[in-house]
């Protein structure tokens, strides 16, 4: 017999199948991983075909040296997503199955936990000498079932224990324990269904794409958790994204409440034994739903009859390091493939989806009030450039100072918002305008009061804070911008003794930080949290009378043609944190551009408004979804390099334009945004084209440049972020 295999190495030259021989006391299935020579090396590989004759001359092929596991661990439904992945996202397919196991499987590193207990034995007569009383004690504590050893050992010592065993009387028994991510429970405190809500779990029963656009509040995870509910009762499985581990504390919480054990968390933010362990978890059968971020759509469930992603219009769905790849196709690949509803979730839906939904292409369901009835708090628009005019040159505006006064006096509580993060931005020469620079990647530093300390948000180098300009050694320098610390500053001096929280990167990059901050701010009133994105969606406070949006425009100027949409979508969901229960809630948005269209519908809650208004500049303007941008990334340390794989590429691309006239709208070749990304160079080319023929020319650009290399060219379909 013989296996095809692929071989776990993210190469060119290694990116396809190879067949070994199969030796015959091997018990081998489609789907293991194995250990194979290759040259004069020992590899690992996937088995993706087991078949009785080669293709390649027989006696030229190796034997498979031995089983890495016994078991299958990629499934057979997973084979399939390789190859549909690999034609859609042109990614080699080692790199693509690397998604499906937990990095710590295939490195070998994490291994079970084992654990050992104590028993007595079944039917031992036991006779103790008056003297051991700490044998004596151990029996009574054994007869009332099983202890852990090292909890015996740390209080009786091991010599009682040894005794006990060699006088037959009690056994040891080593068992797997798991370890399982650190979640505070909720309870499971279940609610009337509204018509609404019921409504919409009675439509999501077929085989097809769901769209559920409900405002924020209008009881979307009741619903998310009614249809898990009935998948498990008929026997099926489920994966339930969300896009931040931000927002997973409190899911989670909700889920473990009402479906226990059940239920698996997958997401960065675990140890790397916690990984492994929900993974097996998952892959064993004994956890029937997945909840994460991203990479849970891969979780090795098998007869899935449910697939949910809530804040379907994310960014964070759409994988930006290699191997790049957008969730959407795969869960919507993996729905059809197990004949199952796909749910996407969203107060804001992205305008691609909401388009196909007023196509007919995917069914729409919409919630248009909040569960408890309450409508949305009133967005208030506050004109930052007047606010100058009249002499205020701070961070708040007196309204939002006034609005903050009130939320202190009532011992409420408000959340302010700001898009950066940081102490302030750049360091910056008043003399000669020089700005300091990482020196690997081309980008201004950030300043970061803390540690006193320039750092790169891109490859995380730090530098020393600069007193002097190092290009005309002025001592004018300044370190300018707002960020979350300053306004914690300042907030702090307006109100000395209220509770200040801040929540960002910097105050979530230890385990558990993010549920920390938010149970202190949960009991702490009155409190004040200022925070990132972060602090943007999914919490339920019910004491939050006030949110305040610092620099609404920050998004807006972006070089990206969903700016505006990313805009509407943040107000939506920062505004939605405000007035969730008794206590009525108010917004107020700063902005230097009060007239801007996104405004004016944000601040009414006008979705469809703003749809209307955004896909008519879309098509006017070709962008996507009228169009599909296609940008190819060439990266490499050696800068000629780059600079010549980028020429050859594009030389032959560029003939496609006599053939695809009037299909290409732009296409050019150019330093990427960002220069250099730890240390290497990074160039592109930028390919915009009409829907009908997009498919063809992409398949053509994709051989075009697989004849030239496939190593450090990475391909984006309507990227999300430029840089
Ligand atoms: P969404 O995800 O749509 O923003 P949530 O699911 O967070 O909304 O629900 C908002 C609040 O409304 C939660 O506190 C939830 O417990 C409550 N809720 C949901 N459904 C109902 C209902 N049918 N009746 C009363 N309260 C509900
Ligand atoms: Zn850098
Ligand atoms: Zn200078």
């Amino acid at each position: 017999m013989f296996a095809e295999i692929i071989i776990d190495q993210d190469a060119k030259a290694l990116d396809r199948v190879f067949e070994y021989i199969i030796p015959d006391y091997l018990n081998l299935s489609v789907g293991m991983r194995v250990y194979i020579p290759f040259g004069k090396r020992i590899m690992q590989g996937y088995v993706i075909k087991i078949k009785d004759n080669c293709n390649y001359d027989r006696s030229k092929l190796k034997e498979i040296i031995s089983k890495i596991e016994d078991f299958s661990a990629i499934k057979k439904e997973m084979l399939e997503l390789m190859q549909f992945m690999a034609e859609k996202n042109h990614l080699k397919l080692a790199s693509i199955l690397r998604l499906f196991l937990p990095a710590e499987m295939r490195e070998g590193k994490v291994k079970e936990l084992f654990k050992t207990f104590y028993s007595l034995v079944n039917g031992a007569e036991i006779k103790l000498s008056k003297a051991a009383k700490k044998q004596e004690e151990i029996v009574n504590l054994l007869s009332g079932g099983r202890v852990a050893a090292v909890e015996l050992a740390e209080k009786y010592g091991y010599a009682p224990l040894k005794a006990l065993r060699e006088k037959g009387y009690i056994k040891k028994e080593v068992e797997e324990v798991k370890r399982s991510p650190f979640v505070i429970l909720n309870g499971d405190k279940r609610v009337e269904l509204n018509d609404c809500q019921k409504k919409a779990i009675e439509t999501i029963i077929e085989d097809k794409t769901y769209l559920l656009h409900g405002v924020t509040g209008s009881g979307k995870t009741e619903i998310y958790m009614n249809l898990i509910e009935r998948t498990l009762e008929n026997g099926k499985n489920a994966i339930m994204l969300v896009p931040e581990i931000s927002l997973t504390p409190q899911i989670m919480s909700n889920f473990k409440g009402r479906f226990g054990e059940a239920v698996a968390l997958l997401h960065s933010g675990l140890s790397a034994g916690e990984r492994f362990d929900e993974w097996k978890r998952l892959f064993s059968g004994e956890a029937k739903i997945a909840i994460g971020a991203r990479s849970a759509i891969f979780a090795p469930l098998e007869n899935l009859g449910m697939i949910i992603i809530d804040e379907e219009h994310e960014s964070s769905y759409i994988s930006e390091s290699n191997p790049r790849y957008d969730t959407h196709d795969v869960a919507e690949f993996r729905a059809r493939y197990n004949s199952c509803p796909l749910v996407l979730g969203s107060a804001t839906p992205s305008i691609e989806n909401y388009q196909r939904a007023v196509d007919g292409e995917i069914q729409l369901i919409e919630l248009p009030v909040r569960a408890n009835g309450k409508a949305m708090p009133p967005v208030q628009i506050v004109d930052m450039m007047e606010e100058l005019r009249r002499g205020n040159s701070g961070i708040f505006s007196n309204q939002l100072i006034a609005d903050l006064y009130n939320v202190v006096s009532n011992k409420k509580q408000a959340m302010i918002f700001i898009n950066r993060r940081g102490f302030s931005s750049f360091m910056k020469c008043k003399e000669c305008g020089y700005i300091a620079k990482c020196s690997d990647c081309d980008v201004s530093l950030v300043y970061h009061k803390e540690d006193n300390r320039l750092k790169c948000h891109y490859c995380g180098k730090q530098y020393k804070y600069l007193a002097r300009c190092p290009s005309c050694h002025s001592e004018h320098v300044k370190y300018g911008a707002v960020g979350t610390q300053q306004i914690v500053a300042k907030l702090q001096e307006l109100f000395p003794n209220v509770k200040i929280l801040r929540m960002d990167n910097d105050t979530t990059s230890t385990k558990n930080a993010h549920q920390k901050i938010l149970n202190e701010f949960k009991v702490t009133k009155p409190s004040i949290l200022v925070g990132t994105q972060m602090i943007a969606k999914g919490h339920d406070f019910e004491d939050v009378i006030l949110v305040g949006i610092v620099d609404a425009d920050q998004s807006l100027y972006q070089s990206d043609y969903r700016s505006t949409e990313k805009t509407f979508q943040l107000i939506t969901q920062v505004a939605g944190r405000a007035g969730r229960s008794v206590n009525d809630g108010k917004v107020v948005l700063q902005t230097y551009s009060p007239r801007h269209y996104v405004y004016k519908f944000a601040s009414n809650y006008d979705y469809k408004g703003f749809y209307r208004k955004e896909i008519n500049i879309r098509q006017t303007a070709q962008f996507p979804p009228y169009s599909r941008i296609l940008r190819i990334l060439f990266s490499d340390f050696d800068e000629n390099h780059v600079r010549e794989l980028l020429k050859m590429c594009y030389t032959d691309i560029e003939k496609l334009r006599q053939v695809y006239k009037s299909d290409i709208i732009y296409l050019d070749a150019m330093k990427s945004p960002i220069k250099r990304i730890q240390d290497k160079y990074r160039y592109q080319i930028m390919a915009r084209f009409k829907l009908e023929n997009a498919d063809k020319i992409e398949k053509e650009i994709f051989d075009i440049v697989d004849r030239t290399t496939k190593n450090s060219v990475f391909f984006e379909i309507n990227p999300q972020n430029l840089s």
